[in-house]
């Protein structure tokens, strides 16, 4: 487990007060928002920035991203859930989402398509001993189609539409949430909710700004 700090542990109840009067209002994501340890995902010479609302580079040119928007984007997929039921995460990068995903999901399907932060994200997540939570290495672009249905499906990077497999792996009432490239360089997330086989409910959110949606595995 990694060890308490004081000053860490306490900025990290700061952050999750700070989300409160950010309209983050759902009090099981509040409380995983002031769980996990953030800095315990991050490069160390990143960890005074640990609590910002700020995303930070993980490598590989890839970012984890800011506090708020993950929160907002958990609060959006839950709705007035407590716990969500089986949940795909689509792109997995150093592992912090996926945690903070594992506090309030049944099951925890995570996928990443490259090689190096999947293995990074494993060996971090490693002394937390999280049960239920699966990490896979592939193109998430295809969905988990051997995990299928899920409940909700969250993606950490954007691409120009939502991928079809995701749509069809969506259970009946199951939501999904993800940012949607309107151009090079706006971005918008958009949850979708799927009413019955055939009809889908989209409903478009916050601006938003994080990194591409690419195919294949590296
Ligand atoms: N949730 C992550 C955010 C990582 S950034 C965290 O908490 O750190 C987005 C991640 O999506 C990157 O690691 C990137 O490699 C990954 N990604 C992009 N396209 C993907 C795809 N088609 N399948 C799986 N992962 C993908």
């Amino acid at each position: 487990m990694v060890k308490p700090d004081k000053v860490l542990d306490a900025a990290r109840r700061q952050m999750a007060q700070r989300l409160a009067t950010a309209g983050v209002t759902h009090h099981e994501v509040l409380q995983a928002m002031a769980t996990v340890p953030r800095h315990a995902f991050i490069d160390p010479g990143l960890v005074a920035q640990a609590y910002e609302d700020s995303s930070l580079p993980i490598g590989r040119e890839q970012t984890i991203s800011k506090p708020s928007v993950v929160a907002k984007m958990i609060q959006a997929l839950m709705q007035n859930h407590k716990k969500m039921g089986r949940v795909l995460e689509i792109g997995t990068g150093c592992g912090y989402q996926a945690a903070v995903l594992s506090l309030l999901s049944e099951e925890v399907y995570s996928v990443e398509r490259i090689r190096s932060l999947h293995d990074s994200a494993r060996a971090k997540l490693r002394p937390f001993r999280i049960a239920n939570l699966r990490l896979i290495y592939a193109d998430g672009i295809r969905g988990l189609a051997q995990a299928a249905p899920f409940d909700g499906i969250i993606l950490a990077a954007a691409g120009l539409g939502i991928p079809d497999p995701l749509l069809d792996q969506l259970a009946i009432g199951g939501k999904l949430i993800a940012p949607v490239a309107k151009s090079e360089t706006e971005q918008q997330l958009l949850l979708i909710e799927r009413l019955s086989s055939q009809r889908y409910q989209r409903t478009t959110m916050d601006e938003v700004f994080f990194v591409p949606l690419q195919s294949g595995t590296i």
